[in-house]
């Protein structure tokens, strides 16, 4: 029986990432180019075709091989029509029926996922997740994202926006969210935040190595942060900490809400490794529950930035293994 494949692709603000995997989730070829989001829907999908092709001549795959495409794309968005409704990094793009446009291109079938679920399902099928029955997945990147696996099954909700996690109210009237309201975990845990805040702080006038680290022009990201906090920075000790506290408190969060065996901290900021891990667990160790030890595993991810496109193929080969294409 010849193998069967799956294209995976990655929509985020700044690139646009392809793979193509095969069942045991091995990625065979993989391209990026800039997103450039700003240019509308017809150019990115163009180009989303364009790189399907290439990655399948790329690794000379028959057409019966590949049975079709998933899509990790931000959003709110509608995962079983094939929309995005709205997305931040996605300037302008308004109920854009991404499904729609890229079978009629690429003449293959195709889903549709949040890329926090994307990323999850590539750790809970392929990575970090393997073997739990129940799991959920942070990616923490610039903003946080989150997917759950229940039972083997991405929860989408009855709206389909289930695991906005990087929303879930962590700090009461605390700093406000571009989407609105305040306090949002993410405010406290994604690179972007933890850039903000220290350059809040260099503004006040804090005396802090950081400086040295900031770019003209660029905004600091959560592992320069990382590193000056190694160092023994103060200011980076403070704000890694809590950044650090944040997370467990949404792992607390997480853990009363869906009760799951592992919870995966997979996004650019888990590249700092143990340095992540041991904070995270130290303030999950510090608010134990005490009435019933059911605290899940908390490890980090193992698939790295090719969560998003090993999980979105992952999708894909799920649809067909389960005849829904
Ligand atoms: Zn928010």
């Amino acid at each position: 029986m010849a193998q069967k494949l799956a294209l995976g692709i990655d929509l985020g603000g700044t690139n646009l990432e392809c793979g193509i995997v095969t069942e045991q989730g091995t990625v065979l070829h993989r391209a990026t180019r800039p997103a450039l989001p700003e240019r509308g829907p017809a150019p990115v999908l163009d180009d989303m075709a364009e790189l399907i092709e290439t990655a399948i001549r790329q690794v000379g795959a028959s057409p019966d091989e590949v049975v079709g495409i998933g899509i990790g794309a931000p959003g709110p968005l509608s995962h079983r029509d094939g929309v995005i409704y709205k997305a931040a990094n996605l300037p302008g793009w308004e109920n854009v029926h991404l499904l729609r446009g890229i079978i009629k291109r690429a003449g293959l079938p195709a889903t549709l996922e949040n890329d926090g679920n994307a990323a999850a399902y590539g750790e809970f099928w392929a990575g970090a997740g393997k073997g739990a029955n129940t799991m959920v997945a942070f990616t923490l990147g610039t903003g946080v994202g989150a997917g759950a696996i229940i039972k083997g099954e991405l929860l989408h909700g009855h709206f389909e926006n289930a695991l906005e996690l990087g929303h879930t109210i962590v700090d009461p009237g605390g700093r406000p969210c571009s989407c609105g309201q305040r306090g949002c975990l993410e405010q406290y845990c994604s690179a972007r935040s933890l850039g903000r805040r220290a350059m809040e702080e260099i503004e006040r006038g804090a005396k802090t190595s950081l400086t040295e680290r900031v770019e003209p022009g660029k905004s600091l990201g959560s592992l320069p942060v990382a590193e000056a906090a190694r160092a023994g920075d103060a200011l980076a000790c403070r704000l890694w900490d809590d950044a650090c506290r944040f997370l467990a408190i949404g792992c607390v969060n997480v853990q009363h809400t869906f009760n799951p065996q592992r919870i995966v901290l997979g996004g650019g900021m888990s590249r700092a490794g143990d340095f992540l891990l041991d904070r995270v667990r130290f303030h999950l160790d510090a608010q134990k529950w005490h009435l019933h030890s059911d605290l899940p595993e908390v490890v980090l991810g193992q698939l790295d930035n090719n969560a998003g496109v090993i999980g979105a193929a992952g999708c894909a080969l799920r649809s067909y293994a389960d005849g829904v294409w």
